[in-house]
């Protein structure tokens, strides 16, 4: 079938992005599904900054690729393997497929799932595919969503069955933002009731999480960014305190809110100071957890001596530590009893064809979630 789609040719175009139009819109086609794969009619995909960050090659991923890894839609299509899906089911993408055999999914850490990674880094589906041509020439698949599109080929093992009474644009914040920010605090951090934690880098994640510890609990929760618009926005979400991170001791500050430092920080801005700042941040026997992906070539510096001397540990994070079957459905549940207000996240409705503007709102750091409805 035929269906159009935002497909990203190079990398490290110039902004503007409204301007240098790094996103082409492309009428390109899709192969059938495979045994074990779904056609999906996208009704709603999310701007992440993951996406942002292969636009600007800060995480280089294999070209031509048509990007998107937060969507949801409604299943249209369906290989003759697929067993827990049928046509018409409300889903959502998990930007990682799970393939349930690997040692860490049968270990219940399927965020490391091996073969769900490997096709990732590759661009394919789970099974090594790619179903998207243009002209025979195969484009590559975005953590197998590959959701700004208007139909997307996928693996089951990518997919949640949701209930349909939850809105499209709602219901794909769970893929990314929600899932990501929330399952850092709950499974990542393991955070408990009454408990204090700093959140740096709001963005959707950011304040997902401040959603999530919020919702889990916390007797202070602290937000942190370089953008001092983002201390209004914070506190909506549930912050107490905002604190612009952008100065070298701000951490003194948090030491000084909090009588030595935090339970938890968890950082999610992608950048090597800012998991300085966390862990500086952290009290003693604490926790830094770090989930923002700065480029692959930074290094992390920290002092061994404050590691071991006060016992503290830091932790990465990806996919919030997540099982999404399990999670993503969890947290619409709270979603849906008024505890998890996750519609705050989004700021902008936007079109297919406006997708180059959109991204270069989010690289302007402006807005939260933008939605493309279809
Ligand atoms: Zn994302
Ligand atoms: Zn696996």
């Amino acid at each position: 079938m035929n269906t159009r789609a935002a497909v990203l040719h190079s990398m490290g175009l110039e902004r503007p992005y409204n301007i240098s139009q790094p996103l082409k819109i492309e009428n390109v086609n899709l192969d059938p599904p495979g045994l074990n794969e779904v056609i999906i009619q996208i009704k709603a995909a999310g701007l992440c900054h993951s996406d942002l960050s292969v636009i600007d090659g800060n995480r280089p991923r294999p070209l031509p690729m048509v990007l998107g890894h937060e969507a949801s839609g409604i299943v249209v299509e369906k290989g003759r393997n697929v067993k827990k899906l049928n046509i018409g089911d409300h889903v959502v993408f998990s930007f990682l497929p799970s393939c349930g055999f690997c040692s860490y999914c049968e270990s219940g850490k399927a965020a490391l799932c091996e073969p769900g990674n490997i096709a990732n880094a590759n661009g394919t589906l789970l099974s090594g595919d790619r179903k998207i041509s243009y002209n025979s020439k195969y484009y590559n698949h975005h953590l197998g969503v590959s959701g700004f599109s208007e139909f997307s080929v996928a693996t089951e093992e990518s997919i949640i069955k949701i209930e349909k009474d939850l809105p499209f644009d709602i219901a794909a914040l769970f893929g990314c933002a929600v899932i990501t920010g929330v399952g850092a605090v709950i499974n990542s951090a393991e955070f408990k009731f009454g408990e204090t934690l700093l959140v740096i880098g709001l963005g959707g994640v950011g304040l997902s999480a401040i959603l999530g510890a919020k919702a889990a609990g916390a007797s202070k929760i602290i937000a942190a960014d370089i953008n001092s618009k983002k201390g209004l926005l914070a506190k909506s979400f549930g912050a107490d305190i905002f604190i612009n991170s952008s100065d070298n001791d701000s951490y003194k500050k948090i030491h000084d809110i909090t009588n030595g430092g935090v339970d938890t920080a968890l950082e999610f801005a992608g950048a090597v100071s800012a998991i300085n700042f966390a862990f500086k941040s952290t009290k003693k026997g604490g926790k830094t957890i770090t989930a923002g992906l700065p480029n692959p070539k930074s290094l992390l510096e920290i002092s061994p001596v404050e590691l071991v001397g006060q016992e503290k540990t830091i932790k990465g994070s990806y996919l919030g530590g997540s099982i999404p079957s399990r999670d993503i459905i969890s947290y619409m549940n709270l979603y849906r009893a008024g505890k998890l207000p996750v519609e705050k996240l989004i700021s902008h409705k936007i079109k297919l064809d406006e997708i180059n503007q959109g991204f270069e709102r989010l690289a302007k750091g402006e807005g939260i979630r933008q939605i493309i409805t279809f």
